[in-house]
């Protein structure tokens, strides 16, 4: 079974507003194991709705469309729908009652305009809006032996969601079946190695039409492995995944931070509670990124539970001073700064990173910045130095990750050769 959805709106195809029905209904198919294949977005303009209406019914089983069933000029839904597919546009006696009683209660008489709301195009079912006044349209299209079948629902969100829950959605699944239940995913994170490397470390894992299927997203430099399969219940879901998530294991390796909602910090923050230890950060050049992420994964850390002391430049500044140029100091000095750092902030470990370009180095070109970090847990201090580029909105999160999977590779007492 195949889905699309249509958002209908000049607001939308404008960009002056973004299409979360579209993301919300994906999910919501995807709940009742309906694949969803295309998102269409089109504006308030009669022929180019036909048109969209019209591939749509020669491809999919089911047509979710949203918006445009207003009682104004640009409000064109059930006209596109009824000229889509030689249908007449009738009145339902009904849907006018109720929509005139709704006018009613508020005292006042139904405009004329409002009359087409209760107009639906021959051969539809009504679909109740409890808390609107546009109903939606049910049609099904029966074409070269394929039907498609039309759902159309306000763009209004929480209009079209309860809808969608009361009525859409179990006609959709009393048609499809659920036969192979929802889809589900699994999410294996990673940091430290390209994209393209990852994909050629899983080969098999990532071709397309593989049962389950594997896609590979990055985000702010995080690899994120998103493993998808239709599945009857949670358990058929595991089982069904164990082998691919034990291949990605067994290729990516000590790679891996973490499965799950759960980013980098989180996994540096909880290795820091199960360990007992405490950690002091410094980073010089931008605030205090690598801290607030960390601060943001233990809320009151520093005080309530003690694992994260974080030292900012301004309080750490006396043995800084004379060492402006850290990042070209030398492995001794600093070596010499992180273990004073852990040292004045009485922390188990320590790092350092030296430092963040500016704004106006970021800005400059797409060179790549020598950067260097240290780190101690009391009985070793390492120094690393990478060479580091990107867009500005992916170096900066790249240079602060950096830190942290060194840091969760110390802490687990994993090598570093593996990082790139
Ligand atoms: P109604 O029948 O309640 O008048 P409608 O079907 O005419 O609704 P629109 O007038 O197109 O819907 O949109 C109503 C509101 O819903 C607007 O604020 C619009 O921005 C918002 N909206 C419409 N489509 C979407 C969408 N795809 N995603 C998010 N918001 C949307
Ligand atoms: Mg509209």
């Amino acid at each position: 079974m195949q889905a699309e959805i249509i958002a209908i709106g000049d607001e939308l195809s404008s960009g002056q507003r973004l299409d979360t029905n579209s993301q919300w209904l994906s999910k919501k198919l995807g709940d009742l194991g309906v694949r969803v294949a295309f998102h269409t977005t089109v504006g308030d303009d009669l022929s180019e709705n036909i048109e969209v209406l019209r591939a749509a019914a020669g491809r999919s089983d089911f047509v979710v469309c949203t918006g445009g069933l207003g009682p104004t000029l640009d409000d064109l839904t059930r006209q596109a729908m009824a000229a889509s597919f030689d249908r007449s546009l009738e009145l339902d006696e009904p849907s006018l009652r109720y929509i005139q009683a709704l006018f009613a209660k508020r005292h006042r008489e139904m405009p004329e305009r409002n009359r087409i709301q209760a107009m639906f195009p021959a051969g539809s079912q009504i679909i109740e809006n409890p808390h609107g006044s546009a109903p939606g349209i049910d049609l099904t299209i029966e074409g070269d032996g394929k039907s498609s079948r039309f759902f159309a629902l306000p763009g209004v969100p929480a209009e079209m969601k309860e809808m969608w829950e009361l009525t859409v959605a179990p006609r959709i699944e009393s048609q499809a079946g659920n036969a192979h239940g929802s889809m589900r995913y699994h999410v294996i994170k990673l940091f430290g190695i390209g994209e393209s490397d990852v994909e050629s470390k899983i080969p098999t894992v990532t071709r397309r039409g593989r049962v389950p299927a594997v896609g590979i997203t990055v985000s702010r430099a995080t690899i994120t492995l998103r493993i998808a399969a239709l599945s009857t219940s949670e358990e058929q879901f595991r089982e069904l995944i164990q082998p691919t998530v034990d291949e990605i294991h067994e290729a990516l390796g000590e790679l891996i931070f973490g499965e799950g909602d759960a980013e980098l910090h989180d996994v540096v923050v909880r290795l820091l509670r199960e360990q007992n230890k405490t950690l002091a950060t410094l980073e010089i050049g931008a605030g205090s990124q690598v801290a607030d992420w960390l601060l943001s994964a233990d809320p009151g850390g520093a005080t309530s539970s003690g694992n994260l002391s974080v030292a900012n430049i301004s309080t750490t500044k006396k043995w800084i001073e004379g060492q402006e140029d850290l990042e070209l100091g030398s492995d001794e000095s600093l070596v010499a700064c992180v273990e004073s750092l852990a040292r004045q902030q009485q922390s188990d470990l320590a790092l350092l990173v030296a430092r963040y370009p500016s704004p106006e180095e970021m800005l400059e070109s797409q060179k790549a910045f020598p950067l260097c970090f240290a780190l101690t847990d009391g009985s070793q201090s390492k120094v690393f130095r990478r060479y580091i580029g990107g867009n500005p909105d992916v170096l900066l999160p790249r240079i602060g990750k950096t830190g942290l999977e060194h840091l969760r590779r110390m802490l687990l007492g994993l090598r570093d050769d593996s990082l790139t």
